[in-house]
C-alpha cells in the first residue's frame, strides 16, 4: 500500500471540507464497501466530498502526490470501477441533494443521488425521471452509460433526458455543458461513461408519471418456452408506456406464490403500464392468458413504489458476475437455449433478465449522443448472484457459458453499464460508431487519461 507523506496528507486535510478516511480510521471498511461484494478493494485515502471545492482539491492533490484516483457514486457498478487499491478514491456519494422545478419540469441532483433519492423528490409534484428499474443505484454511473428502465420506450434514456451538467475536468476546471455549452463534452457524458471528468451536478427532464397499473405474473418452468414465444410478439405490439420485461429465475419466497412454489425454476414476467389503469389490467390479463400462471401480484400503484419492487432482490454485499448481450430479435433456438441454461442455474439469486426497451429511444440518431446502441430491442442481463466465495468458479462460470451459447443470436454492440472489469475487450463495441469521436473528446479534456478507472478510452 502506497505511504502518504505526513505533509502531503496535512495538505489535502487542510484543503477539503469533508470527511478524510484512511485506512486506520475505525468506518474504513464501512465506508470502502461498495455493491457488489467480489470487490474488495483498500484505497490509500478516501475524500467524502462535500461540494466542488473539495473535488477540485482532490485533483490537485492527486496531481501534486502523483497518486491515482476513482470516482464513486453509489458503488453499484459491478465491474468495481468506483475503487481501487492504493489509489485516492474521490466519493461523491455524500452528495445526494435533488430538487425539482415543476414548472419548467425539470431535476437537478448531486452525483452521489440515488435513483430512489430521485424519485422521492420526484413523486411530490406527480412527475419522474426516466431512470434504471433499483432504487440504490448511482445517477451518476447510469446516466454516465445510458440508464435504461420502465420509462425507456416511452421517454428514452436516462441520458437522453439530461439537460445540463456541471463537471470538474482533469485540469480542474468547472465546466458548464449542455446543448449550447461545450457540446462536444456534452455529447461524449451522454453515454461515454466516467471518462471525462468529475460530475459535480446533474439537470434532467421529467415527465408527468404518478400512478402505475404493473405488477408481476408467474409462470411455472414447463410453460417458459411457450411464454417466451407469445412474448416475443406481445411486447413489441404494445404502445411505448407499457413495457413489458421478462425474467428466468427461481422463484423468491414472495407471500402472493403458493408455498410448494418457492425455490422452483419459473419465468416471471413484469410489465409498468404507465396510463389508463382499465388497459393496464387488460395486458395484464393477455399475459396470463399465455399460460397457467402459478401466481400474479398486479394493480394500481404509486410509480416510485414499482422503483423499489426488485430491490429486496438486488441487496448489497452479495457476490456477483454479470454478462450481458443486445438483441434485436428472439428466435426459436435463442429461447431454446435460455430454457435450458435457467434450468441450471447454479443459485437461488441467479436470474437472467429481458429489458425490452424499443421505443422513442430507438428512433434517435446512434451517432446523436455517444450511447449508440439504438437498433436494441432487448438488453439481457446474465446475472451470477450467489453469497459464498467457494461459489465463485461454479456460479462464475454458468454465465459465461450461456454468454457464449447466446452469442451466436445476439446483436453487435454492448450496454457498457452492464460489462465486468475483465470485459475491457468489448469496451470499443460499447461505444460501438462512437468510438473515434469519444477518442477525440477524451484527448481533448482528459489528455493524461487521469480519469482511467472505468470503461476506458484512451486518448489520442
Ligand atoms: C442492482 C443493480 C441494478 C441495476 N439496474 C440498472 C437498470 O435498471 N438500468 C440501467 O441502465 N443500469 C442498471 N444498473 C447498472 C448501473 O447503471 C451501473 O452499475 C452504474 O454504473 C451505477 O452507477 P453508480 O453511480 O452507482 O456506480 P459507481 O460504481 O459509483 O460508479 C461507476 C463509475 O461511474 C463513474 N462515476 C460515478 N460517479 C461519477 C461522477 N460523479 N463523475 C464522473 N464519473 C462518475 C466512474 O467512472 C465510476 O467508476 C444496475 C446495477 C446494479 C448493481
Amino acid at each position: 500500500m502506497t505511504t502518504l507523506a505526513q505533509p502531503n496528507l496535512d495538505t489535502l486535510k487542510a484543503s477539503v471540507r469533508g470527511e478524510i478516511v484512511l485506512p486506520d480510521s475505525s468506518n474504513y471498511d464501512e465506508v470502502r464497501a461498495i455493491w457488489n461484494g467480489m470487490i474488495d478493494k483498500r484505497p490509500s485515502i478516501i475524500v467524502r466530498c462535500t461540494g466542488v471545492a473539495d473535488v477540485k482539491a482532490c485533483l490537485a492533490f492527486a496531481k501534486e502526490s502523483g497518486m491515482e484516483i476513482s470516482v464513486r457514486g453509489a458503488g453499484h457498478n459491478i465491474a468495481g470501477t468506483a475503487i481501487a487499491d492504493n489509489r485516492l478514491l474521490v466519493d461523491m456519494s455524500t452528495l445526494r441533494s435533488v430538487s425539482v422545478d415543476p414548472d419548467t419540469k425539470t431535476v437537478t441532483a448531486g452525483p452521489g443521488a440515488t435513483l430512489g433519492d430521485i424519485d422521492h423528490e420526484t413523486k411530490e409534484y406527480g412527475l419522474a425521471v426516466p431512470m434504471g428499474i433499483n432504487s440504490t443505484t448511482g445517477i451518476s454511473g447510469l446516466a454516465l452509460g445510458g440508464g435504461i428502465g420502465w420509462l425507456t420506450r416511452k421517454h428514452g434514456m436516462t441520458s437522453d433526458n439530461l439537460l445540463s451538467v456541471q463537471i470538474v475536468t482533469a485540469s480542474g476546471e468547472v465546466l458548464e455543458a449542455s446543448e449550447t455549452e461545450n457540446a462536444d463534452l456534452f455529447w461524449a457524458l451522454r453515454g461515454g461513461g466516467g471518462n471525462f471528468g468529475i460530475v459535480t451536478r446533474w439537470t434532467f427532464r421529467a415527465y408527468p408519471v404518478s400512478m402505475v397499473t404493473a405488477g408481476l405474473i408467474v409462470f411455472p418452468a414447463e410453460e417458459r418456452k411457450s411464454v417466451l414465444q407469445q412474448y416475443r410478439e406481445y411486447a413489441p405490439s404494445l404502445p411505448t408506456n407499457s413495457p413489458v420485461w421478462v425474467v428466468l429465475r427461481k422463484a423468491p419466497p414472495l407471500p402472493f406464490l403458493p408455498e410448494e412454489v418457492h425455490g422452483q425454476d419459473v419465468l416471471v414476467v413484469p410489465f409498468c403500464h404507465n396510463g389508463d389503469a382499465a388497459a393496464g389490467m387488460k395486458i395484464a390479463d393477455t399475459i396470463k392468458s399465455f399460460g397457467n400462471p402459478v401466481g400474479a401480484h398486479v394493480g394500481e400503484m404509486p410509480f416510485a413504489g414499482w422503483q423499489q419492487a426488485f430491490d429486496p432482490l438486488l441487496t448489497p454485499g452479495a457476490r456477483n458476475y454479470w454478462k450481458s448481450h443486445n438483441f434485436t430479435e428472439l428466435s426459436d433456438p435463442f429461447i431454446d437455449t435460455m430454457v435450458e441454461y435457467a434450468s441450471a442455474l447454479p443459485s437461488p439469486g441467479c436470474e437472467i433478465f429481458f429489458g425490452y426497451i424499443e421505443g422513442c429511444c430507438s428512433d434517435v440518431d446512434p451517432t446523436a449522443t455517444a450511447y449508440s446502441h439504438r437498433h436494441t430491442k432487448w438488453v439481457v442481463n446474465m446475472h451470477g448472484r450467489w453469497q459464498e466465495a467457494g461459489d465463485d468458479e461454479f456460479c462464475i462460470q454458468w454465465a459465461r457459458d450461456l454468454f457464449a451459447a447466446t452469442k451466436p443470436y445476439a446483436a453487435p454492440g454492448v450496454y457498457i453499464n452492464f460489462l465486468t472489469g475483465e470485459e475491457t475487450d468489448r469496451i470499443k463495441d460499447g461505444f460501438g460508431p462512437n468510438f473515434d469521436r469519444l477518442v477525440e473528446v477524451k484527448s481533448k479534456y482528459d489528455p493524461d487519461n487521469v480519469f482511467n478507472l472505468n470503461q476506458n478510452i484512451k486518448p489520442a
